[in-house]
Protein backbone atom coordinates (compact mmCIF):
# COMPACT_ATOMS: atom_id res chain seq x y z
CA UNK A 1 0.00 0.00 0.00
CA UNK A 2 1.45 3.01 -0.82
CA UNK A 3 2.23 4.74 2.79
CA UNK A 4 0.10 8.01 2.07
CA UNK A 5 -2.61 5.99 1.81
CA UNK A 6 -1.91 3.18 4.69
CA UNK A 7 -1.12 6.65 7.23
CA UNK A 8 -4.75 7.36 6.27
CA UNK A 9 -6.03 4.35 7.17
CA UNK A 10 -3.81 4.24 10.31
CA UNK A 11 -5.35 7.54 11.47
CA UNK A 12 -8.89 7.06 9.75
CA UNK A 13 -10.84 8.41 13.03
CA UNK A 14 -8.82 11.49 13.52
CA UNK A 15 -9.06 12.39 10.09
CA UNK A 16 -12.82 11.83 9.65
CA UNK A 17 -13.02 13.96 12.51
CA UNK A 18 -11.31 16.61 11.38
CA UNK A 19 -13.54 16.51 8.27
CA UNK A 20 -16.83 16.18 10.68
CA UNK A 21 -15.28 19.48 12.19
CA UNK A 22 -15.01 20.86 8.85
CA UNK A 23 -19.09 20.22 8.14
CA UNK A 24 -20.02 21.17 11.31
CA UNK A 25 -18.50 24.63 10.88
CA UNK A 26 -19.68 24.87 7.28
CA UNK A 27 -23.20 24.35 8.50
CA UNK A 28 -22.62 26.23 11.16
CA UNK A 29 -21.92 29.26 9.16
CA UNK A 30 -25.09 28.70 6.35
CA UNK A 31 -27.27 31.51 7.54
CA UNK A 32 -24.21 33.81 7.45
CA UNK A 33 -22.48 32.98 4.44
CA UNK A 34 -23.43 34.54 1.08
CA UNK A 35 -26.67 32.46 -0.58
CA UNK A 36 -24.84 33.13 -3.70
CA UNK A 37 -21.74 34.41 -5.73
CA UNK A 38 -20.44 35.50 -8.04
CA UNK A 39 -17.70 33.01 -9.16
CA UNK A 40 -14.59 33.81 -8.82
CA UNK A 41 -12.15 33.65 -10.97
CA UNK A 42 -10.93 29.50 -11.27
CA UNK A 43 -6.86 28.62 -11.42
CA UNK A 44 -7.27 25.08 -12.27
CA UNK A 45 -4.08 23.49 -10.73
CA UNK A 46 -2.59 20.02 -12.39
CA UNK A 47 -2.08 16.65 -11.22
CA UNK A 48 -0.14 16.46 -7.95
CA UNK A 49 2.57 13.81 -8.55
CA UNK A 50 2.55 13.27 -4.51
CA UNK A 51 -0.60 13.06 -2.77
CA UNK A 52 -1.06 15.29 0.55
CA UNK A 53 -3.18 12.87 1.93
CA UNK A 54 -6.58 13.54 3.60
CA UNK A 55 -5.40 16.22 5.54
CA UNK A 56 -3.75 18.33 3.19
CA UNK A 57 -6.28 17.54 0.60
CA UNK A 58 -9.03 18.87 3.22
CA UNK A 59 -6.70 22.15 3.87
CA UNK A 60 -6.73 22.76 -0.15
CA UNK A 61 -10.47 22.28 -0.73
CA UNK A 62 -11.24 24.64 2.55
CA UNK A 63 -8.37 27.47 1.08
CA UNK A 64 -9.42 26.97 -2.20
CA UNK A 65 -12.86 26.27 -3.06
CA UNK A 66 -14.87 26.04 -0.32
CA UNK A 67 -15.00 29.85 0.12
CA UNK A 68 -16.02 29.77 -3.52
CA UNK A 69 -19.48 27.81 -2.92
CA UNK A 70 -22.42 29.51 -3.10
CA UNK A 71 -25.11 28.95 0.32
CA UNK A 72 -27.75 26.53 -2.19
CA UNK A 73 -27.71 24.34 1.29
CA UNK A 74 -29.00 27.44 3.87
CA UNK A 75 -32.41 28.72 3.78
CA UNK A 76 -32.67 31.92 1.73
CA UNK A 77 -30.99 30.20 -1.68
CA UNK A 78 -33.97 30.59 -4.06
CA UNK A 79 -33.30 29.96 -7.55
CA UNK A 80 -34.64 26.89 -9.25
CA UNK A 81 -35.98 24.96 -7.46
CA UNK A 82 -33.34 23.07 -4.90
CA UNK A 83 -34.25 22.30 -1.14
CA UNK A 84 -31.23 21.48 1.01
CA UNK A 85 -30.32 18.22 2.83
CA UNK A 86 -31.92 17.36 6.48
CA UNK A 87 -29.98 16.40 9.17
CA UNK A 88 -30.81 12.71 8.70
CA UNK A 89 -30.21 12.62 5.10
CA UNK A 90 -26.81 14.15 5.31
CA UNK A 91 -26.25 11.34 7.81
CA UNK A 92 -27.59 8.88 5.48
CA UNK A 93 -25.56 10.38 3.03
CA UNK A 94 -22.14 9.75 4.30
CA UNK A 95 -23.20 6.68 5.58
CA UNK A 96 -23.86 5.64 1.89
CA UNK A 97 -20.10 5.98 0.81
CA UNK A 98 -18.93 4.30 4.16
CA UNK A 99 -20.41 1.43 2.93
CA UNK A 100 -20.23 1.73 -0.62
CA UNK A 101 -23.05 -0.87 -1.04
CA UNK A 102 -23.59 -1.53 -4.87
CA UNK A 103 -27.64 -2.86 -4.66
CA UNK A 104 -27.79 -3.67 -8.44
CA UNK A 105 -28.26 -7.57 -8.42
CA UNK A 106 -29.67 -9.35 -5.30
CA UNK A 107 -26.92 -11.68 -3.97
CA UNK A 108 -24.49 -10.44 -1.71
CA UNK A 109 -26.33 -7.69 0.83
CA UNK A 110 -29.40 -6.20 1.73
CA UNK A 111 -28.90 -3.46 -0.06
CA UNK A 112 -31.42 -3.75 -2.45
CA UNK A 113 -34.34 -4.80 -0.10
CA UNK A 114 -33.74 -1.46 1.63
CA UNK A 115 -34.08 0.53 -1.52
CA UNK A 116 -37.38 -1.55 -2.27
CA UNK A 117 -38.09 -0.69 1.38
CA UNK A 118 -37.76 3.20 0.78
CA UNK A 119 -39.51 3.19 -2.16
CA UNK A 120 -43.03 1.63 -0.95
CA UNK A 121 -42.39 4.14 2.27
CA UNK A 122 -42.35 7.13 -0.95
CA UNK A 123 -45.36 5.59 -2.32
CA UNK A 124 -46.94 5.48 1.15
CA UNK A 125 -46.00 9.24 1.22
CA UNK A 126 -47.41 10.61 -2.07
CA UNK A 127 -50.57 8.31 -1.31
CA UNK A 128 -49.74 6.01 -4.40
CA UNK A 129 -51.53 2.47 -4.73
CA UNK A 130 -49.49 -0.94 -4.61
CA UNK A 131 -49.49 -1.36 -8.58
CA UNK A 132 -47.10 1.58 -8.93
CA UNK A 133 -43.51 0.43 -8.68
CA UNK A 134 -40.43 2.61 -8.19
CA UNK A 135 -36.51 2.75 -8.74
CA UNK A 136 -33.94 5.54 -7.84
CA UNK A 137 -32.34 7.65 -10.31
CA UNK A 138 -30.68 10.62 -9.86
CA UNK A 139 -32.98 13.18 -10.18
CA UNK A 140 -36.27 13.97 -12.44
CA UNK A 141 -34.35 14.54 -15.42
CA UNK A 142 -34.03 10.84 -15.30
CA UNK A 143 -37.08 9.76 -14.02
CA UNK A 144 -38.73 11.69 -16.77
CA UNK A 145 -36.51 9.33 -19.19
CA UNK A 146 -37.37 6.26 -17.77
CA UNK A 147 -40.81 7.39 -17.59
CA UNK A 148 -41.12 8.22 -21.23
CA UNK A 149 -38.93 5.11 -22.95
CA UNK A 150 -41.88 2.81 -21.01
CA UNK A 151 -44.17 5.07 -22.99
CA UNK A 152 -42.15 4.72 -26.46
CA UNK A 153 -42.67 0.60 -25.31
CA UNK A 154 -46.10 0.81 -24.90
CA UNK A 155 -46.22 2.34 -27.99
CA UNK A 156 -44.32 -0.14 -29.82
CA UNK A 157 -46.81 -2.90 -28.05
CA UNK A 158 -50.02 -1.25 -29.49
CA UNK A 159 -48.15 -0.92 -33.06
CA UNK A 160 -46.64 -4.63 -32.58
CA UNK A 161 -43.62 -3.38 -32.51
CA UNK A 162 -40.47 -4.54 -30.45
CA UNK A 163 -38.67 -1.23 -30.08
CA UNK A 164 -36.26 -2.35 -27.31
CA UNK A 165 -35.30 -4.88 -30.32
CA UNK A 166 -35.89 -3.00 -33.46
CA UNK A 167 -35.04 0.15 -32.56
CA UNK A 168 -37.53 3.59 -32.81
CA UNK A 169 -37.19 3.72 -36.14
CA UNK A 170 -39.39 0.90 -36.65
CA UNK A 171 -41.90 2.59 -34.48
CA UNK A 172 -42.76 5.56 -37.25
CA UNK A 173 -43.49 9.06 -35.95
CA UNK A 174 -44.22 9.48 -32.09
CA UNK A 175 -46.59 11.83 -31.13
CA UNK A 176 -46.16 13.77 -27.45
CA UNK A 177 -48.98 16.05 -26.09
CA UNK A 178 -48.22 18.39 -23.71
CA UNK A 179 -49.25 21.63 -22.66
CA UNK A 180 -46.82 23.69 -20.56
CA UNK A 181 -43.33 20.37 -20.66
CA UNK A 182 -40.55 21.00 -18.56
CA UNK A 183 -37.39 21.16 -20.67
CA UNK A 184 -36.32 18.11 -19.09
CA UNK A 185 -38.96 16.76 -21.34
CA UNK A 186 -37.56 17.29 -24.49
CA UNK A 187 -34.03 16.79 -23.76
CA UNK A 188 -35.11 13.38 -22.70
CA UNK A 189 -37.18 12.95 -25.83
CA UNK A 190 -33.56 13.86 -27.25
CA UNK A 191 -32.02 11.19 -25.58
CA UNK A 192 -34.61 8.20 -27.05
CA UNK A 193 -34.56 9.19 -30.40
CA UNK A 194 -37.92 10.58 -30.32
CA UNK A 195 -36.59 14.11 -30.97
CA UNK A 196 -37.37 17.15 -29.55
CA UNK A 197 -40.04 17.90 -32.39
CA UNK A 198 -42.41 15.41 -31.40
CA UNK A 199 -44.02 17.79 -28.51
CA UNK A 200 -47.06 19.35 -29.98
CA UNK A 201 -48.05 21.95 -27.72
CA UNK A 202 -51.86 22.28 -26.35
CA UNK A 203 -53.52 25.43 -25.23
CA UNK A 204 -54.04 26.13 -21.78
CA UNK A 205 -56.99 27.51 -19.58
CA UNK A 206 -56.99 30.86 -20.18
CA UNK A 207 -54.38 32.57 -17.52
CA UNK A 208 -53.53 29.66 -16.57
CA UNK A 209 -50.42 27.07 -16.98
CA UNK A 210 -52.66 23.58 -16.83
CA UNK A 211 -53.83 22.19 -19.87
CA UNK A 212 -57.32 22.66 -21.25
CA UNK A 213 -59.29 19.40 -21.66
CA UNK A 214 -60.84 20.26 -24.43
CA UNK A 215 -57.97 21.23 -26.29
CA UNK A 216 -56.27 18.09 -25.49
CA UNK A 217 -59.47 16.20 -26.51
CA UNK A 218 -59.31 17.27 -29.68
CA UNK A 219 -55.46 17.09 -30.56
CA UNK A 220 -55.88 13.22 -29.33
CA UNK A 221 -59.07 13.32 -32.01
CA UNK A 222 -56.68 14.64 -35.08
CA UNK A 223 -54.48 12.02 -34.13
CA UNK A 224 -57.23 9.35 -35.61
CA UNK A 225 -57.09 6.56 -33.20
CA UNK A 226 -53.09 6.75 -33.64
CA UNK A 227 -51.60 6.00 -29.80
CA UNK A 228 -49.59 9.13 -28.01
CA UNK A 229 -47.94 10.18 -25.36
CA UNK A 230 -49.52 12.59 -22.88
CA UNK A 231 -47.10 14.48 -20.64
CA UNK A 232 -48.83 16.15 -17.76
CA UNK A 233 -48.10 18.68 -15.55
CA UNK A 234 -48.34 18.21 -11.96
CA UNK A 235 -46.24 21.30 -10.81
CA UNK A 236 -45.21 24.26 -13.81
CA UNK A 237 -41.76 25.54 -12.55
CA UNK A 238 -43.31 29.36 -12.82
CA UNK A 239 -46.06 29.23 -11.54
CA UNK A 240 -47.10 25.68 -10.08
CA UNK A 241 -50.01 25.27 -12.03
CA UNK A 242 -51.55 21.36 -12.37
CA UNK A 243 -52.87 19.87 -15.16
CA UNK A 244 -57.11 18.06 -13.85
CA UNK A 245 -55.09 14.49 -13.99
CA UNK A 246 -58.35 12.96 -13.36
CA UNK A 247 -60.34 15.15 -16.32
CA UNK A 248 -56.79 13.72 -18.49
CA UNK A 249 -57.30 10.12 -17.48
CA UNK A 250 -60.95 10.33 -18.33
CA UNK A 251 -60.17 10.80 -21.86
CA UNK A 252 -58.38 7.46 -21.91
CA UNK A 253 -61.99 6.15 -22.43
CA UNK A 254 -61.93 7.58 -26.06
CA UNK A 255 -58.60 7.83 -26.89
CA UNK A 256 -55.25 5.33 -26.56
CA UNK A 257 -52.36 6.80 -24.83
CA UNK A 258 -49.56 6.76 -22.41
CA UNK A 259 -50.20 8.94 -19.57
CA UNK A 260 -46.86 9.97 -17.90
CA UNK A 261 -47.06 12.86 -15.16
CA UNK A 262 -44.06 15.19 -14.53
CA UNK A 263 -44.68 15.78 -10.71
CA UNK A 264 -40.97 16.70 -9.73
CA UNK A 265 -41.54 18.87 -7.01
CA UNK A 266 -45.53 18.90 -7.21
CA UNK A 267 -46.33 15.86 -5.64
CA UNK A 268 -45.48 17.32 -2.54
CA UNK A 269 -48.83 19.30 -2.49
CA UNK A 270 -50.11 15.08 -1.27
CA UNK A 271 -48.20 16.09 2.20
CA UNK A 272 -50.30 19.09 2.86
CA UNK A 273 -54.11 18.78 3.33
CA UNK A 274 -54.87 22.42 1.83
CA UNK A 275 -53.63 21.24 -1.74
CA UNK A 276 -53.47 17.62 -2.01
CA UNK A 277 -56.19 17.86 -4.34
CA UNK A 278 -53.59 19.60 -6.82
CA UNK A 279 -52.47 16.21 -7.43
CA UNK A 280 -55.59 13.92 -7.37
CA UNK A 281 -55.80 11.48 -9.53
CA UNK A 282 -51.46 11.25 -9.26
CA UNK A 283 -51.94 7.35 -9.07
CA UNK A 284 -53.87 7.29 -12.20
CA UNK A 285 -50.71 7.53 -14.30
CA UNK A 286 -48.81 5.06 -16.27
CA UNK A 287 -45.74 6.83 -15.25
CA UNK A 288 -44.53 9.06 -12.46
CA UNK A 289 -41.71 11.42 -12.05
CA UNK A 290 -40.78 12.70 -8.69
CA UNK A 291 -37.21 14.59 -7.25
CA UNK A 292 -36.15 14.01 -3.86
CA UNK A 293 -33.10 16.83 -3.98
CA UNK A 294 -35.58 19.10 -3.97
CA UNK A 295 -38.82 19.20 -1.74
CA UNK A 296 -37.66 16.34 0.49
CA UNK A 297 -34.76 17.99 0.91
CA UNK A 298 -32.14 14.86 0.44
CA UNK A 299 -28.99 15.57 -0.96
CA UNK A 300 -28.28 15.46 -4.86
CA UNK A 301 -28.70 13.32 -6.64
CA UNK A 302 -32.27 11.84 -5.98
CA UNK A 303 -35.44 10.96 -7.74
CA UNK A 304 -37.93 8.12 -7.60
CA UNK A 305 -39.41 6.74 -10.65
CA UNK A 306 -42.59 5.08 -10.42
CA UNK A 307 -44.73 2.90 -13.49
CA UNK A 308 -47.69 0.59 -13.50
CA UNK A 309 -46.04 -1.30 -16.14
CA UNK A 310 -42.51 -2.51 -14.74
CA UNK A 311 -43.14 -5.27 -17.47
CA UNK A 312 -41.99 -2.88 -19.85
CA UNK A 313 -39.51 -1.38 -17.95
CA UNK A 314 -37.48 -5.21 -17.62
CA UNK A 315 -38.00 -5.33 -21.01
CA UNK A 316 -36.43 -1.74 -21.47
CA UNK A 317 -33.50 -1.90 -19.31
CA UNK A 318 -32.65 -5.72 -18.80
CA UNK A 319 -28.52 -6.18 -18.96
CA UNK A 320 -28.81 -10.36 -19.63
CA UNK A 321 -30.14 -12.11 -22.13
CA UNK A 322 -31.55 -14.52 -19.83
CA UNK A 323 -34.01 -11.82 -18.69
CA UNK A 324 -35.66 -11.84 -22.49
CA UNK A 325 -37.89 -13.99 -21.36
CA UNK A 326 -41.13 -13.60 -18.92
CA UNK A 327 -39.41 -10.78 -16.03
CA UNK A 328 -39.34 -12.17 -13.22
CA UNK A 329 -41.81 -11.32 -10.22
CA UNK A 330 -38.79 -9.14 -8.14
CA UNK A 331 -36.29 -7.86 -10.97
CA UNK A 332 -33.44 -6.85 -9.81
CA UNK A 333 -32.53 -3.30 -10.10
CA UNK A 334 -29.80 -3.85 -12.71
CA UNK A 335 -32.55 -4.75 -14.83
CA UNK A 336 -34.98 -1.16 -14.36
CA UNK A 337 -32.54 1.39 -14.19
CA UNK A 338 -30.60 2.90 -17.04
CA UNK A 339 -27.14 2.96 -15.09
CA UNK A 340 -25.71 -0.74 -14.04
CA UNK A 341 -23.71 -0.44 -11.06
CA UNK A 342 -25.03 2.47 -8.81
CA UNK A 343 -24.70 3.92 -5.50
CA UNK A 344 -27.13 3.33 -2.65
CA UNK A 345 -29.24 6.41 -2.73
CA UNK A 346 -32.09 5.47 -1.11
CA UNK A 347 -30.31 5.58 2.43
CA UNK A 348 -30.33 9.21 2.38
CA UNK A 349 -33.83 9.66 2.14
CA UNK A 350 -34.49 6.09 4.27
CA UNK A 351 -32.60 8.07 7.10
CA UNK A 352 -35.02 10.77 6.41
CA UNK A 353 -38.36 9.41 6.27
CA UNK A 354 -37.09 7.13 9.52
CA UNK A 355 -36.30 9.99 10.98
CA UNK A 356 -38.96 12.56 10.78
CA UNK A 357 -41.75 10.31 9.22
CA UNK A 358 -44.35 11.70 7.30
CA UNK A 359 -45.88 14.71 9.85
CA UNK A 360 -42.23 15.73 9.81
CA UNK A 361 -41.64 16.57 6.16
CA UNK A 362 -45.23 17.63 5.81
CA UNK A 363 -44.12 20.29 8.19
CA UNK A 364 -41.40 21.39 5.53
CA UNK A 365 -44.23 21.78 2.59
CA UNK A 366 -46.93 23.21 5.01
CA UNK A 367 -44.47 26.02 6.06
CA UNK A 368 -42.70 26.49 2.63
CA UNK A 369 -45.97 27.23 0.90
CA UNK A 370 -47.31 29.90 3.62
CA UNK A 371 -44.18 31.38 3.53
CA UNK A 372 -44.38 31.79 -0.57
CA UNK A 373 -47.81 33.33 -0.04
CA UNK A 374 -46.54 35.43 2.97
CA UNK A 375 -43.90 36.86 0.18
CA UNK A 376 -46.26 37.18 -2.38
CA UNK A 377 -48.75 39.32 -0.74
CA UNK A 378 -45.91 41.62 -0.14
CA UNK A 379 -44.36 41.63 -3.62
CA UNK A 380 -47.77 42.04 -4.84
CA UNK A 381 -47.86 45.62 -2.55
CA UNK A 382 -44.49 46.92 -3.81
CA UNK A 383 -44.01 49.36 -6.36
CA UNK A 384 -41.84 48.83 -8.74
CA UNK A 385 -42.42 45.09 -8.35
CA UNK A 386 -45.17 43.37 -10.59
CA UNK A 387 -46.58 39.56 -9.91
CA UNK A 388 -46.85 37.47 -12.83
CA UNK A 389 -49.37 34.89 -11.71
CA UNK A 390 -51.06 34.30 -8.32
CA UNK A 391 -48.68 32.46 -5.71
CA UNK A 392 -50.40 29.59 -6.42
CA UNK A 393 -48.03 26.49 -3.97
CA UNK A 394 -44.60 27.47 -3.13
CA UNK A 395 -43.62 29.50 -5.97
CA UNK A 396 -43.51 33.80 -6.48
CA UNK A 397 -43.57 34.49 -10.18
CA UNK A 398 -43.23 38.03 -10.35
CA UNK A 399 -41.40 40.69 -12.36
CA UNK A 400 -40.19 44.08 -12.26
CA UNK A 401 -43.10 47.10 -12.99
CA UNK A 402 -40.83 49.28 -15.67
CA UNK A 403 -39.07 47.41 -18.38
CA UNK A 404 -38.48 44.18 -17.70
CA UNK A 405 -36.33 43.29 -21.14
CA UNK A 406 -33.57 40.49 -20.69
CA UNK A 407 -30.87 42.79 -19.84
CA UNK A 408 -32.81 44.40 -16.90
CA UNK A 409 -34.03 41.26 -15.07
CA UNK A 410 -30.38 39.28 -15.34
CA UNK A 411 -29.42 43.12 -14.17
CA UNK A 412 -32.08 42.68 -10.76
CA UNK A 413 -30.63 38.84 -10.24
CA UNK A 414 -27.17 39.64 -10.12
CA UNK A 415 -27.82 42.83 -7.85
CA UNK A 416 -29.71 40.27 -5.59
CA UNK A 417 -26.85 38.08 -5.43
CA UNK A 418 -24.88 40.51 -4.63
CA UNK A 419 -26.27 41.83 -1.87
CA UNK A 420 -25.50 38.20 -0.58
CA UNK A 421 -28.85 37.33 1.45
CA UNK A 422 -31.05 36.14 -0.94
CA UNK A 423 -30.49 33.87 -4.57
CA UNK A 424 -33.42 34.26 -7.19
CA UNK A 425 -33.56 33.46 -10.57
CA UNK A 426 -34.33 34.54 -14.08
CA UNK A 427 -37.50 33.02 -16.41
CA UNK A 428 -39.89 34.01 -19.13
CA UNK A 429 -43.28 33.62 -18.33
CA UNK A 430 -45.83 34.15 -21.39
CA UNK A 431 -43.24 36.21 -23.08
CA UNK A 432 -42.58 38.21 -20.36
CA UNK A 433 -39.30 38.26 -18.36
CA UNK A 434 -39.49 37.56 -14.90
CA UNK A 435 -38.20 36.05 -12.17
CA UNK A 436 -39.00 33.04 -9.93
CA UNK A 437 -38.62 32.60 -6.15
CA UNK A 438 -39.24 29.03 -5.04
CA UNK A 439 -39.43 27.87 -1.10
CA UNK A 440 -38.21 24.15 -0.26
CA UNK A 441 -35.73 24.70 1.94
CA UNK A 442 -36.44 23.23 5.36
CA UNK A 443 -34.49 25.61 6.97
CA UNK A 444 -36.10 28.83 5.31
CA UNK A 445 -38.37 30.24 8.63
CA UNK A 446 -40.73 33.23 8.98
CA UNK A 447 -37.42 35.38 9.55
CA UNK A 448 -36.12 35.01 6.45
CA UNK A 449 -39.16 36.81 4.81
CA UNK A 450 -38.30 40.06 5.95
CA UNK A 451 -34.93 39.39 4.79
CA UNK A 452 -35.66 38.65 1.68
CA UNK A 453 -38.14 41.00 0.69
CA UNK A 454 -35.66 44.04 2.17
CA UNK A 455 -33.08 42.51 -0.20
CA UNK A 456 -36.37 42.41 -3.51
CA UNK A 457 -36.60 46.54 -2.03
CA UNK A 458 -32.78 46.87 -2.38
CA UNK A 459 -32.34 45.45 -5.77
CA UNK A 460 -34.55 47.30 -7.13
CA UNK A 461 -32.74 50.39 -6.08
CA UNK A 462 -29.64 49.35 -7.76
CA UNK A 463 -31.32 48.50 -11.27
CA UNK A 464 -32.97 52.15 -11.44
CA UNK A 465 -29.48 53.31 -10.89
C1 LIG B 1 -36.43 20.21 -11.58
C2 LIG B 1 -37.42 19.65 -12.51
C3 LIG B 1 -37.07 18.69 -13.47
C4 LIG B 1 -35.65 18.24 -13.67
O1 LIG B 1 -35.09 17.79 -12.48
P1 LIG B 1 -33.56 17.46 -12.23
O2 LIG B 1 -33.60 16.91 -10.87
O3 LIG B 1 -32.84 18.76 -12.35
O4 LIG B 1 -33.13 16.48 -13.26
C5 LIG B 1 -38.09 18.16 -14.24
N1 LIG B 1 -39.36 18.59 -14.13
C6 LIG B 1 -39.73 19.53 -13.24
C7 LIG B 1 -41.16 19.96 -13.16
C8 LIG B 1 -38.78 20.09 -12.39
O5 LIG B 1 -39.13 21.02 -11.50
Amino acid sequence: MHPTLSSDLANIDSLLERTRRHAVEALASLDDRPAALAPPPASIEPLPERGAGLDGALAQFAERWAPGFSGSAGPRYLGFVTGGSTPASLAGDWLTGVYDQNPTAGIDSAAPDLERETVARLRELFGLSEAQQGVFVTGATMSNFVGLALGREWLGERKSVRVFEQGVAALGPVHVLSAVPHSSIYKSLSMLGIGRNAVRKVATLPGREAVDIAALEDALAALNGEPSIVVASAGTVNTVDFDDLQAIYALKARHSFWLHVDAAFGAFAALDPKHAHLVAGLDLADSICIDLHKWLNVPYDAAVQFTRRRDLQVRIFQNSAAYLGAPADNPDFVHLTPENSRRLRALATWFSLAAYGRAGHAEIVTRNIALAQALGRRIGEQAGLRLLAPTRLNVVCFTLEHRPDEARINAYVRAVRDLGDVFITSTVYEGTWGLRVAFTNWRTSEGDIPRIFESLKRALDAVAR
